[in-house]
């Protein structure tokens, strides 16, 4: 019998590899970037037809090549990044498989002209599927000039898979956006059908995100930086009310790489767990730094999967981190954490550094002071931040609209005409109450706007969950224990949750199916009104916001408490009352969200109101 296996030619051995490689448009633009990268580019110009299957041309002003490279590098196994095996554990550019060129030179036609700063003549080389056609010395400037012409040309298969022009065009901006976001310091220019559609200029990572953003992210911003002795993490996450329906800002980087990794998105999502609803998710960008022995980013052919050698370390950092981050951001709504607008002047004295919050936890800090004889009293909180801490935000006394003193300038007694100069107790008022709903508090920035009912239930939901983890409820003996009836559905729903109904102060004991005895209350449900209507509604709430079973129940226990005994609109306020309910907000580890993912708090800055008069 004759012999039957046969080597496959080169060409076919590349066809194939490109599959895995290159399998739409976009791959071929993210391994021509990333090229560019690794030479050293500092200019990169992308020219694009037909989403990528006519041409994808990328200009880089990078370190070019010599004759010799420029023959080798379309070589499968070419590569100038590696010479050993133990490089490949200490490996810190883009490309080191050295099979991208190749594998692009396999299933197109390539045209590049390239020249080192060295050489007075570049090379310019046409190859196509795999065969060189020409190769001659070339006038060209420093940098490679590569233009990859009828993508997929010899595999009709591969050709016939792509999506819609449209699908494709967006691959190709998806992947130019990625590296985009991981090299700020690098000009970029698209041109998509002869149009320049984005030009970004040389700058740093925020100005990056904004100008491929929009303006908007200027003010959305929220600095993340962390640095451990295993990992790095810097870059921004999006604040909370700005959570999208779908996931498609969410990006990670490891050493400047994209990846893809469900499982750290997870861990940011948890960082966001109680400020946006369960459907929205945070949008981010994270650079994330770690010594190369640390990964492997081999695992994917393209090189968008990755494995950390201590995942759940990792996973915890971040969602750490985030957190943390997030909480910083809480404090200081209206400060541009980089300072970098000169609205910050009207934010801050002069002179005076914002210090960040401490975030030292102190379960026994009680955050009301004693004078505030209120119904807030009692709802001690794990609180972080001093009331002196958002009491800093207002202006000065002097500068306080409300005050005045007897002897007032002409300009004051406008404003007492305004303000009722009748009214011989303005001259403590700090707060209006509109529509006995909102309440208006000058602040340094401007006005600040508080939704009482929001932020009591910020309040109670970070006092119920204090109880829910502390297990300190106080709890109230009924003089005349009540009977309640519930549907059999709410029945199933109270029993699941009893335990947690134990720890918040309930003793509720079911005598039978349906019926169940109620013997004790938490201290803040008396005088609540008619116990069966409180449950029911608790119930109610409860499955209305946990429809998804693997929810922590602490949070939608407290969430859905938090939502019944709320303050409603339309329930008016005493002074006192808005004072403790303000304290008792800043109190709150995160202040600026209710438990649902609203804002509880808006600040219509100076700057705004300028514009209003312009
Ligand atoms: P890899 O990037 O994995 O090394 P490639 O096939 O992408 O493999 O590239 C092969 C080689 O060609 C690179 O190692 C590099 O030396 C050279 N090369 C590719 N693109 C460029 C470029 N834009 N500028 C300079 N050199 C390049
Ligand atoms: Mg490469």
């Amino acid at each position: 019998m004759d012999d039957v296996i046969k080597l496959l030619p080169d060409s076919v051995a590349n066809q194939i590899a490109a599959g895995e490689v290159i399998q739409r448009p976009a791959s071929a633009v993210k391994e021509l970037m990333e090229n560019s990268i690794d030479a050293g580019a500092t200019h990169m110009k992308l020219i694009v037809k037909d989403a990528g299957k006519t041409l994808i041309q990328l200009v880089d002003n990078g370190k070019g090549m010599t004759e010799t490279d420029a023959r080798l590098c379309f070589e499968r196994h070419a590569t100038s990044k590696i010479s050993s095996a133990s490089d490949l554990f200490s490996i810190r550019t883009m490309g080191f498989r050295g099979e991208a060129l190749a594998s692009i030179a396999a299933i197109s036609r390539v045209e590049m002209k390239t020249k080192t700063a060295d050489d007075q003549v570049g090379t310019e080389i046409i190859i196509e599927g795999s065969v060189h056609e020409s190769q001659q010395p070339c006038q060209c400037p420093t940098g490679t000039n590569i233009s990859v012409k009828n993508l997929f040309f010899n595999t009709p298969a591969r050709r016939n898979f792509l999506k819609s022009e449209q699908v494709e065009k967006g691959h190709i901006f998806n992947e130019f956006v990625r590296v985009a976001l991981s090299n700020p310091s690098i000009a970029f220019e698209l041109f998509q059908n002869n149009l320049l559609t984005h030009k970004f200029e040389k700058s740093n990572l925020k100005q990056r995100i904004v100008s491929i953003f929009g303006n908007p992210y200027q003010q959305r911003l929220v600095p993340v930086d962390e640095k451990t002795d295993i990992i790095s993490i810097h870059g921004y996450v999006l604040k909370p009310e700005f959570a999208k329906k779908r996931k498609n800002e969410q990006f990670f980087f490891v050493n400047s790489r994209y990846i893809r990794s469900p499982y750290l998105s997870h861990a940011v999502e948890q960082a966001y767990l109680d400020l946006i609803p369960e459907d929205m998710y945070p949008s981010f960008f994270l650079f994330l730094e770690t010594d190369p022995s640390q990964i492997d980013v081999n695992v994917h052919p393209t090189k968008t999967e990755i494995k950390f050698q201590d995942e759940r370390y990792v996973y915890q950092i971040i969602k750490t981190t985030v957190k943390r981050s997030l909480g910083k951001f809480n404090i200081t709504p209206t400060l541009d954490f980089e300072r970098e607008t000169a609205f910050d002047d009207l934010v801050t004295e002069k002179n005076k550094p914002v210090s960040p919050p401490s975030i030292q936890v102190n379960p026994d800090y009680n955050p009301f002071k004693s004078d505030h004889a209120s119904s807030f009293q009692q709802q001690g909180l794990s609180g972080r931040i001093k009331p002196e801490q958002w009491e800093s935000m207002f202006p000065g006394k002097e500068e306080m609209p409300f005050q005045r003193s007897k002897g007032a300038s002409a300009q004051q007694s406008v404003d007492s005409q305004d303000w009722g100069a009748h009214d011989a107790d303005t001259s403590s008022k700090k707060f209006i109450h509109l529509q006995n709903r909102y309440i208006l508090v000058p602040v340094k920035s401007g006005l600040m706007v508080v939704d009482h009912e929001k932020a009591h239930e910020r309040i109670l939901f970070e006092r119920f969950m204090h109880i829910l983890e502390h297990k300190n409820a106080v709890s109230q003996q009924l003089l005349f224990p009540e009977s309640i009836i519930l549907l059999d559905s709410d029945a199933e729903v109270l029993i699941d949750i009893m335990p947690q109904f134990k720890t918040l102060g309930f003793d509720i004991v079911e005598v039978s199916k349906g019926t169940f005895v109620v013997n004790a209350v938490p201290g803040d449900f008396v005088n609540k009104g008619n116990i069966q209507n409180l449950v029911e509604g608790i119930i109610e709430q409860y499955k209305q916001y946990e429809t998804d079973p693997k929810a922590d129940s602490h949070t939608g226990i407290a969430r859905s408490l938090a939502k019944r005994l709320s303050l409603k609109p339309g329930k008016p306020l005493c002074e006192e009352e808005m004072t403790a309910l303000i304290d008792a907000l800043f109190a709150c580890q995160l202040p600026y969200q209710s438990p649902f993912g609203k804002a509880t708090v808006s600040i219509l800055s100076l700057q705004e109101l300028s514009e209003k008069f312009k």
